[in-house]
């Protein structure tokens, strides 16, 4: 009897792993035509500072597929990166948030940055730093608008070749963000090595803030290691009032979360930001009273 379970949680095993198989591979196929049939789109998620004020978005990629329907860019990105289909994603997401956010930022007569999540095979192109410089320039934005978040996953490739990239990058003036923090396999030489300027708390630790003693403890120890090499702190994956409010206690500068906003398409971005400006000024006439 036994041996018949086991027989058949194997069978399940084999075609569990061949679906997924199956199903990446669809994926792969699917992916080639995606940015030519136009399938590929941007959100935009707002980041808030400790009063609440927006101070720039994350830029994330969608893919709505007419056969597969919605697939998040967790299952897309990494087969994307291995298939070699990467740069060319990039490409989109770099032109797609350059051209919208302009246009919004131009539209508001207001500016906010701008991050974008860059993987290694994006990084690694041939002069990547100095044509992501022109096309941000060329775009109507200075690279001090733009944050590059980056993973410390990207250094296990290529440390050294990956730091000089950084290097360049962040010496031509754009922020550097190090995403996911805490959960790759990064040593901290990396923070004493590279010009990193913040720090993102993976909303794995964040999820946990208000259940779990270790989690509590990573996120200040997180926040502790950013403020001692002055660099700032923004915690991800807020979803609750209670979440945010340990998080300022802890000392953490920025925030980023389904309870501020989930990723918006542009249009709904702006009426966000009309409404953070307005809830922003109705609490001003407090500091305008003053002389
Ligand atoms: P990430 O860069 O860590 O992005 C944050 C993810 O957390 C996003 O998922 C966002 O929608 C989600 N998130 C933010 N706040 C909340 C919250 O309060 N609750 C919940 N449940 N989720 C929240 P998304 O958009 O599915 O992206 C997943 C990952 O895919 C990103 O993680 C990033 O690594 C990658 N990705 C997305 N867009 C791009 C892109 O344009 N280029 C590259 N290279 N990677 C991208
Ligand atoms: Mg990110
Ligand atoms: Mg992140
Ligand atoms: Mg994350």
């Amino acid at each position: 009897h036994k041996a018949k379970q086991e027989k058949n949680s194997v069978e399940l095993y084999r075609r569990e792993v061949n679906d997924v198989y199956l199903r990446n591979y669809r994926i792969e196929q699917l992916l080639r035509g995606a940015v030519s049939q136009n399938e590929l789109y941007m959100q935009y998620q707002p980041q808030v500072d400790r009063r609440g004020h927006l101070i720039g978005v994350e830029a994330l990629l969608r893919w709505q597929s007419p056969e597969m329907g919605f697939i998040p860019p967790d299952q897309f990105i990494a087969i994307a990166e291995s298939s070699g289909l990467m740069p060319l994603l990039g490409e989109f997401v770099i032109n797609r948030t350059l051209q919208e956010m302009r246009s919004l930022q131009d539209q508001l007569d207001q500016s906010f940055s701008v991050a974008i999540n860059i993987s290694v095979r994006q990084l690694m192109q041939a002069n990547f730093a100095s044509l992501l410089t022109q096309q941000v320039t060329a775009g109507g934005f200075q690279p001090q608008q733009i944050v590059l978040e980056i993973t410390e996953n990207l250094f296990i490739e290529d440390m050294n070749n990956v730091s000089k990239v950084v290097i360049d990058l962040r010496n031509r003036g754009f922020n550097i963000s190090l995403d996911d923090f805490g959960t790759g396999y990064s040593s901290l030489s990396v923070l004493q090595k590279l010009p990193i300027d913040e720090l993102k708390v993976d909303k794995s630790f964040v999820d946990y803030i208000d259940r779990d003693e270790k989690a509590r403890k990573m996120i200040k120890n997180i926040i502790a290691i950013g403020k001692n090499y002055g660099m700032s702190v923004l915690a991800e994956g807020v979803e609750s009032e209670h979440q945010m409010r340990m998080l300022q206690n802890f000392g953490c500068d920025y925030f980023q979360g389904y309870w501020f906003a989930r990723p918006l398409a542009v249009e709904d971005l702006r009426r966000y930001v009309l409404q953070n400006n307005k809830q922003f000024n109705d609490a001003k006439p407090f500091n305008a009273s003053q002389p």
